[in-house]
């Protein structure tokens, strides 16, 4: 919580224009020679022919323009009973900051989330190395030795195991085993995010989401008990059966992050959207509801690939599980509380599928605001959380036209109606906002503030805005200030004031 703060001040110095940001100096070309090779996987560190089966044909492309991500191989053993993990993980990371690093950051989210990650042993380049451990055993720092230059890689070999909570109590039960389903989210180390903050390590409020993430590679090689249904971020490339047990093999590029869900109740439902394929996991009793969620899901993303870009993935995975939130997003999939699939469930006194079709609406959003545009999920929420409920409201105007779209209004103005309507600002990070402040102005005032950034920019430039955002912020991440930019650019006019009014903290 320290760390968020400081980083809070800095961020708000930034914000109130003390200070004009500097160009960061182009990183120097990747150097992958002279690091091991990958152990878990035959195929070259870089090879991108694996995640040619995930990526549509339009996206094929997309690895080229990250020659220096960094790539994760993985091996999860899933426990019989869905509540321990064992892992081998191996990471090719490439130093593409302006200066020399002398050590890396790895978040162990499972020890932030009621669980216990333990990390068994860490190789670098081959040669055991001991890390240090950061607050509350959330992160993790690799020493580099004599550091990497701009350009230099570095693979990093690490055995861990996770123990999966059993109950459904921070972050939304994100991580849990629960009910005979394993929701199984940020259940490996993952590299920090290294910005002008230098590495993030925040801890993150328990309220909103955790991860900010470069977008990377990832072969997951997943054991499993045969009768369990598996379903995960990416797409089957590989899969065999013996002994009682399935072997599966995903690839998945560029993503953020790898997800899993996975459950011997699980019936799979698929429906085709253009080139993608979506699919629903979830109980018998739930697949009327699944059906209906493929169909907006669909819907969905024709309209946001339209809008924005082509949704990049050949899969959409849309997971039951008994989580605390109503959705969850991760690249290439998505997890819905299971109650709004369950007949009869009076959740939240809403008309029956009301509240299930807004919901995947914007889960679905999340793929172009998180996932392809990547942000900082702890200290600027708003970016893909407002956006994503933006483009839920152009679902519902799109589909049901202007009474859909006074619905979606109402919605936003009742969500901020809960903190009376104060005009709190909408670009704080999460951990600055009082749990129920948090939903209301994020989710509620932040998509009133596209609204009103629309009408002070005319429609045309706006929409050309919002497509220009989502073109040069693809599998980067974006800041306030430059989607700010991109807006004054586009209407040749000064946002200053109406920023003022709705974003920044006075
Ligand atoms: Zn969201």
């Amino acid at each position: 919580m320290k760390t968020l703060f400081i980083l809070a001040l800095a961020l708000t110095a930034v914000l109130s224009g003390c200070g004009t940001p500097t160009a960061t100096p182009e990183p120097a070309p990747a150097r992958s020679e002279g690091v091991p090779g990958p152990t878990l996987f035959e195929t070259a560190w870089r090879d991108p022919g694996p995640f040619l089966v995930g990526l549509v044909e339009s996206q094929a492309e997309s690895l080229d323009a990250l020659p220096a991500a960094t790539v994760y191989h993985l091996d999860l053993d899933l426990s019989d009973d869905l509540t321990v993990v064992e892992g081998i993980e191996e990471i090719l990371y490439t130093n593409n900051e302006a200066a020399p690093l002398d050590q890396i950051a790895l978040h162990l989210y499972p020890n932030l989330l009621g669980g216990e990650m333990e990390v068994e042993s860490v190789h670098l380049n081959g040669e055991g190395v001991t890390p240090d451990e950061g607050e509350a055993g959330g992160w993790m720092m690799v020493p580099l030795g004599n550091g990497l230059a701009p350009g230099e890689s570095v693979v990093l070999r690490l055995k861990f195991s996770v123990r999966v909570p059993q109950e459904l109590d921070l972050n939304y039960g994100v991580l849990a085993s629960t009910s005979g389903v394993l929701a199984y989210a940020h259940g490996y180390p993952m590299v920090a995010v290294y910005d002008d903050e230098g590495w993030n390590v925040g801890i993150p409020a328990p309220y909103g989401d955790l991860t900010y993430a470069d977008a990377a590679l990832f072969l997951v090689r997943v054991r499993a008990p045969e009768q369990i249904v598996v379903c995960a971020s990416g797409s089957q490339i590989e899969r065999s059966q013996a002994d009682g047990q399935q072997v599966v093999t995903y690839a998945l590029a560029p993503a953020r992050d790898f997800y899993l869900a996975a459950s011997g109740a699980y019936e799979v439902l698929t429906r085709q959207a253009g080139p993608t394929s979506i699919r629903t996991c979830a109980a018998a009793d739930m697949q009327a509801a699944a059906r209906r969620a493929l169909d907006i899901a669909a819907r969905s993303l024709e309209l946001f690939s339209r809008l924005y870009a082509p949704y990049p993935y050949t899969e959409l995975d849309i997971v039951a599980t008994p989580n605390l939130a109503l959705g969850i997003e991760y690249p290439g999939a998505f997890a819905l509380n299971q109650r709004l699939l369950t007949p009869e469930e009076d959740f939240q006194s809403a008309p029956e599928g009301v509240l299930l079709e807004s919901v995947v609406v914007h889960e679905t959003a999340h793929e172009w605001f998180y996932n392809l545009v990547g942000n900082d999920q702890l200290d600027d929420p708003w970016l893909d959380e407002a956006l994503a409920q933006y483009a839920t409201l152009q679902y519902y105007e799109e589909a049901y036209g202007s009474q859909g779209a006074e619905g979606m209004l109402d919605s936003f103005y009742g969500r901020w109606e809960r903190v009376d309507r104060e005009p709190i600002p909408i670009g704080l990070p999460v951990a600055e906002y009082a749990e129920g402040a948090y939903g209301a102005i994020v989710y509620g005032r932040g998509p009133l503030f596209f609204v009103a950034l629309k009408e002070a920019m005319g429609a045309g430039p706006f929409e050309d805005f919002l497509g220009e955002y989502t073109a040069t912020y693809r599998w980067k991440l974006a800041t306030p200030e430059e989607l700010r930019a991109l807006a004054e650019g586009r209407c040749g006019c000064d946002l200053t004031t109406l920023f003022q009014e709705w974003v920044y903290a006075r």
